[in-house]
């Protein structure tokens, strides 16, 4: 490994939005990000990767589908191979297909389900097995207001993003005699391509709820997320930390 290296830094998901901010903000001299993508448009992952290397980082960037245990047990292999470690992990990919309960077709409550739980217990599980051998890590799953409140056309974003916050607190008790945290991020609204797509009656009924009376940028959420990574919160386990105006209090 290069012995210039500090940190080896993975999100899921790091192509835009979230995802490419927090490597932005985890990016320095000693740092190396690796992130993936679902492959929709691979120009979002060189522009990130160009971002992080004009702000003194070093980055690679790979498409991979998180909800496929042979991508994520390849993408790992390739990172362990090339840095012998891994120091966190943000399980960041997610994806929306929203619509009414009762309406909702099976294969868009698999696939909601699929990528943004199975794809982080999938990662958490490749990604323990180095990290435990380090007896150290961080994890740290990105989760959602909603998963905390409900909300009406989203039953399958929902339940995925509530059953990551149960997931975190399972994996933060089994890890944590290894030396290893594993907290969530729960965003409220916050602007990206996720969100841009919301008719406005829907973004003013949101901002309608958001006591500080705005809508949260990704740094918001990259701040957090680069504080739980560091060594600051290494007596943080288990939590949930809301990241929303105070949307959800
Ligand atoms: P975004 O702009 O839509 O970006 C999503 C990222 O996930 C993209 O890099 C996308 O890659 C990647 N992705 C999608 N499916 C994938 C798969 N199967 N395998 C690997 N990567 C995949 O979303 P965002 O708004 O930044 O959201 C990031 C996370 O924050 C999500 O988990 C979301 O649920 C959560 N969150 C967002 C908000 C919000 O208001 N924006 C609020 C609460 C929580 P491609 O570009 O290739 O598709």
């Amino acid at each position: 490994m290069n012995k210039d290296l500090n940190r080896v830094v993975v999100v899921t998901g790091g192509s835009r939005g979230i995802g490419r901010t927090i490597g932005l903000r985890m990016a320095d001299a000693g740092t190396r990000v690796y992130f993936n993508y679902s492959g929709s448009d691979s120009r979002d992952a060189e522009e990130t990767v160009k971002l992080i290397e004009d702000a003194g980082g070093s980055a690679w960037g790979a498409r991979v589908n998180v909800a496929s245990q042979q991508d994520v047990q390849d993408f790992f292999k390739k990172i362990v191979e090339e840095c012998g470690r891994v120091d966190v992990l943000v399980n960041n990919a997610g994806i929306t297909i929203d619509g009414l309960l009762v309406r909702m077709k099976e294969e868009d409550w698999d696939r909601v389900l699929a990528i943004n739980l199975k794809g982080a217990f999938l990662c958490i599980q490749t990604v323990a097995k180095t990290m435990m051998k380090q007896r150290a890590g961080r994890i740290i799953n990105m989760a959602s207001v909603v998963g905390m409140m409900g909300n009406p056309g989203q039953a399958n974003y929902v339940a995925s993003k509530a059953g990551l916050i149960g997931l975190t607190k399972t994996a933060a008790r089994e890890l944590a005699p290894r030396g290893i945290t594993v907290n969530a991020v729960a965003p409220g609204f916050i602007d990206t391509p996720m969100t841009a797509g919301l008719p406005e009656k829907v973004k003013e009924a949101m901002l309608a709820q958001i006591p500080l009376k705005r809508f949260g940028q990704p740094q918001d959420v990259a701040e957090v997320v680069a504080f739980l990574a560091s060594e600051k919160a290494s007596y943080i386990t288990g939590q949930v930390i809301h990241v929303n105006g105070g949307m959800y209090m």
